[in-house]
């Protein structure tokens, strides 16, 4: 299966494919982990990117789709993905198909996360996560059992740089202004199916489930 997971910042992405990557053992994607380890490392990539990011502002598509050219050929993707927080622009999406279309592949369901911006910035505010393996948390919903260290890996639980409300607002507007034209974009292609984020944390697992779009 390759899909999509659309939604604002916070809509629970993350915590989705996490959950849709143990049961069918798919190659989870996150282009924000991506980027944050190549700012972690220090790497050109990552000091290009870390201005946009601190500002909540989107990486310039070049950079994103050379990276993503980069990625969706590594070999743990051959045999499905979830893509989380790509593609993010309507360039990306267009770049995604001609890629997907050079490696005869297309995309199987593009699923959007609806949530509205109030519940974005109280999820996003107490966030919280693993700085080694990436875990999400959140300091009401899904504390860790030991404050500040990771269930999983005992690595530190950390608030991220740009999880601040005033970066969390200007990230909704780069959501609103630009990636939302993804939503009809995908409608158009049929292959937008929206779940209710407020759910479950498995809610886009228990959809993809149907037989209607097991595959
Ligand atoms: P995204 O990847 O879309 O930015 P995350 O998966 O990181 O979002 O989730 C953002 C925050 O919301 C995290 O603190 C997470 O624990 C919490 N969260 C995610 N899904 C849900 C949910 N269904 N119900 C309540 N809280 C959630
Ligand atoms: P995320 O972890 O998905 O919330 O992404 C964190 C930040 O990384 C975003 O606010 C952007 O600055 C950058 N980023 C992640 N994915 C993309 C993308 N597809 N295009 C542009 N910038 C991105």
């Amino acid at each position: 299966m390759r899909m999509v997971l659309l939604g604002p910042p916070g809509a629970g992405k993350g915590t989705q494919a996490a959950a849709i990557k143990k049961r069918f053992g798919l190659a989870h994607i996150s282009t924000g982990d991506i980027l944050r380890e190549n700012v972690k490392s220090c790497t050109r990539l990552g000091l290009a990117a870390k201005r946009y990011m601190d500002a909540g502002r989107l990486v310039p598509d070049d950079t994103i789709i050379n990276m993503m050219r980069e990625r969706l050929r590594e070999d743990d993707a051959g045999s499905g993905f979830i893509l989380d927080g790509y593609p993010r622009t309507v360039a990306q999406a267009e770049e995604l198909g001609v890629l997907l279309k050079e490696m005869g592949l297309c995309l199987d369901t593009v699923v959007l996360l609806e949530i509205s911006d109030d519940d974005v910035v109280g999820r996003l505010g107490g966030r919280r996560v693993c700085s080694n393996c990436g875990a999400i948390y959140h300091v009401a919903g899904h504390p860790a059992e030991k404050e500040g260290i990771c269930d999983s890996c005992g690595g530190s639980v950390i608030q991220r740089g740009d999880d601040m409300e005033s970066v969390i607002r200007e990230r909704l507007a780069v959501y609103h202004a630009e990636t939302s034209q993804l939503v009809e974009y995908y409608e158009k292609r049929r292959l937008l199916r929206r779940v209710d984020a407020a759910g479950p944390t498995d809610a886009v697992l228990t959809s993809i489930e149907s037989p209607k779009v097991i595959m």
